[in-house]
């Protein structure tokens, strides 16, 4: 594959700072398709620099010119869009269908979002005698996760170029390469020099550098959450701005009204989907004791047909972590019904799509994020029980809802400590608020409230 060999700072590729690279592994066969430098404290001192000269005039550039831009970078994603799944099918691994409609064509949909809000967005208004203006908060680091490339990264940068910040991206060591790509297409999109910068990178070395870097005003971070209680504390210590967008173990909860084979069929498709590396995946399937043995039946035939559709998991670090939880989940004494802990192929990071049936809510696989095509079925009495147990994680990001009315559903959903839920299937909505409640984070992306995340707020009194 293409790459790059520096960093794209200042609007053009410049050598790194050291001479460290990091091998880009395609993991449906296991081999080494690029390097890309591994970049250091320096590299991203350097890209803060330019990001912070830049800063001032893209602050003061019109909404309308920055909507403009984002428009322009959209349109360039529109004509790569073909690279862009090519690209993240040979770093991530998943299907070219896939990567087609939901990794390329994902990001498509919210960088238009924002080329849109940053010329409808009030950022100044009226509230009694004052004048209240929206500011951009600065300079901004954003660190993201590999599970969903170029897709995290349009979730931070066009929001926080919406807002008049300027950036610096610091990209999952694992999909590089969709970063790389992505930086094309802001200077293709005629973006500014220094407004969108790019260091590649260890996450404990560029990761924690940006993270730490005092002349970075708002860090926005996605991915683990033990990384992210680490930045959240480095953050407060400074009293710098920090969004933070961690795991989650989102219960699917379908009521008995619901037309059941649908649910449970959605359910698994939902799970398994990018192998199940989905923060918001409904990993907790909960089901009325009466339609139990049903509703499993149907689980494991849905999650076997999946065999031979599904791409590998991103590395062999996740494909041993994921292995372990299934192993975890037999030795609790859940049921496995579909799936197990063996690799089903020879090459490549696979793993089976996996159904436990008989799961407690106080078992390892239901309370801890396994980041994998694994799905456990949990019985529940009545509609108080199913509440006690989708409430009962410490992560709060997503869920679903199902019933014969949607009313009846959405009266359950409210009740639900998480940031989003689906009702009846629901549909993905690119200007809907996403973030998580308890410990799935901090902050919200999409639409308005993901760019109000990049502003402050000043009030002029008359
Ligand atoms: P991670 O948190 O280690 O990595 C996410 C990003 O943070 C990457 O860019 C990484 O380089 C960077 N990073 C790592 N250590 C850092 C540090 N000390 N300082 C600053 N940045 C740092 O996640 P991972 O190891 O790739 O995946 C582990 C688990 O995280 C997964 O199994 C899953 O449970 C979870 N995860 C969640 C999401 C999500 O969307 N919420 C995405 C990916 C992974």
């Amino acid at each position: 594959m293409k790459a790059h060999d520096g960093m794209y700072i200042g609007g053009a590729w410049r050598p790194a700072a050291g001479p460290d690279v990091i091998e880009v592994v395609n993991p449906a066969d296991e081999q080494v398709i690029a390097t890309v430098p591994a970049g250091t404290a320096e590299d991203v001192d350097t890209a803060v620099r330019a990001a912070r000269a830049a800063f001032p005039a893209w602050a003061a550039t019109p909404p309308a010119e920055r909507a403009a831009r984002l428009a322009a970078l959209r349109d360039v994603l529109v004509a790569r869009k073909d690279e862009i799944a090519e690209t993240v099918t040979a770093e991530l691994g998943s299907p070219l269908a896939f990567s087609q409609t939901v990794h390329a064509g994902v990001p498509i949909a919210v960088a238009g979002s924002y080329a849109d809000l940053a010329a409808t967005y009030a950022f100044e208004e009226r509230v009694g005698n004052s004048t209240v203006l929206h500011e951009p908060v600065g300079v901004v680091g954003a660190i993201t996760p590999w599970n969903y490339p170029l897709h995290q990264i349009v979730a931070k940068v066009a929001p926080a170029l919406a807002a008049g910040c300027t950036v610096v991206l610091k990209p999952a060591e694992d999909t590089p390469l969709t970063a790389q790509l992505f930086a094309e297409a802001v200077h293709e999109a005629g973006i500014p020099d220094g407004v969108f910068n790019l260091v590649t990178g260890l996450g404990p070395v560029a990761g924690q550098a940006l993270a730490e870097h005092p002349d970075v005003d708002l860090v926005s971070f996605t991915g683990s959450t033990a990384v992210g209680k680490r930045i959240g504390a480095v953050a407060g210590a400074a009293v710098k701005r920090v969004a933070l967008e961690l795991g989650g173990k989102s219960a699917n909860v379908v009521l008995p009204s619901a037309d059941l084979a649908k649910a449970v069929n959605v359910g698994v498709a939902n799970v398994m989907s990018n192998s199940g590396q989905t923060c918001s995946a409904w990993t907790r399937m909960l089901v009325h004791r009466d339609q139990y043995d049903e509703a499993v039946r149907l689980a494991a035939a849905a999650a076997a047909k999946y065999g031979e559709r599904i791409g590998p998991v991103v590395n062999a670090r996740q494909q041993a972590r994921v292995r372990g939880y299934i192993e975890k989940g037999i030795a609790e004494g859940a049921r496995l019904v579909a799936g197990g802990p063996e690799s089903p192929r020879e090459q490549g990071y696979f793993v089976s799509p996996t159904v436990f049936a008989d799961v407690t809510p106080e078992m390892t696989i239901a309370q801890e994020e396994i980041f994998g095509p694994v799905l456990c079925v949990l019985p529940y009495e009545d509609e108080e029980d199913a509440l006690r147990i989708a409430n009962g994680t410490v992560y709060g990001l997503a869920g679903a809802v199902w019933a014969g009315d949607e009313a009846e559903a959405v009266a359950f959903a409210r009740r639900m400590d998480t940031g989003q839920v689906d009702i009846n299937g629901g549909r993905f909505n690119p200007l809907a608020p996403f973030g998580g409640y308890k410990q799935s984070g901090v902050g919200r992306e999409l639409g308005t409230h993901g760019l109000a995340e990049y502003l402050q707020t000043k009030s002029l009194q008359f």
